[in-house]
């Protein structure tokens, strides 16, 4: 009999010992994932009755920094970080009353950008210019940001993984109202000229959307990393 029950009492303090340690496991591992997770926003510039730059061959900016985007979104979850996106289809983020869409569109990605409080924000675009030699990804901070100076710099740097003959440097701006309203760092990134007949081709294949998303999310990741 009382062997049983001190068989017993070693079966209880085994199934102690089991679940306490199954439990810390938990606890720690639930930490290392608090820790590591850093949110970011990717903003996908344009939308809906805004098309953004139109290509030489027709292409429509909107949908090319959707596509972007949402590439860059998959693998950034993949590896753990949190994103939040400002829009995941063709839409506006404008209300369907407002007077000036293109305004309330930029207030509601600021609103947005500035509740979420993110570690840093990529707002994606497409370039263009006159000049239809005019070529390359070319990344924007605002002016008044060494956070987002130094971020800017950490992308143009993961973008030569793209086109290593990109003598491109990071641009200080102080007029984007996205770059100047925005409480966190914030970089644009214009991945290409859609009035550069060659870029514009390469920017609407699968093929070198996922290119860029890779280098984006490698910048992202470096920037989250400082
Ligand atoms: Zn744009």
């Amino acid at each position: 009999m009382r062997k049983k029950v001190e068989f017993l009492l070693l079966i209880l303090l085994l199934a102690g010992l089991i679940t306490v340690s199954r439990n810390i496991g938990k606890y720690v591992s639930g930490d290392k994932v608090e820790k590591g997770k850093q949110v970011v926003v990717i903003d996908s510039g344009h939308g809906g009755n805004d098309p953004g730059k139109i290509g030489v061959n027709d292409a429509n900016e909107k949908d090319i920094n959707l596509a972007i985007a949402k590439k860059v979104e998959k693998r950034l979850k993949k590896n753990k970080i949190e994103v939040v996106m400002t829009r995941e289809d063709d839409s506006t983020l404008a209300k369907e009353g407002d007077t000036n869409k293109k305004v309330q569109d930029m207030k509601a990605r600021v609103q947005l950008i500035n509740e979420t409080k993110p570690a840093m924000v990529v707002s994606i675009h497409q370039n263009s210019y006159q000049d239809a030699d005019i070529r390359g990804a070319q990344v924007f901070y605002y002016s008044h940001s060494q956070d987002g100076k130094n971020t800017a710099e950490l992308m143009q740097k993961a973008l030569l993984a793209v086109d290593k003959d990109n003598t491109r440097q990071a641009k200080a701006n102080d007029t984007y109202y996205l770059l100047r309203r925005t409480e966190v760092p914030t970089i644009i990134v214009e991945c290409g000229f859609l009035s550069n007949p060659e870029e514009a081709a390469k920017l609407v294949t699968e093929e070198y959307q996922d290119k860029l998303a890779d280098a984006i999310t490698q910048g992202i990741q470096s920037c989250l990393s400082q």
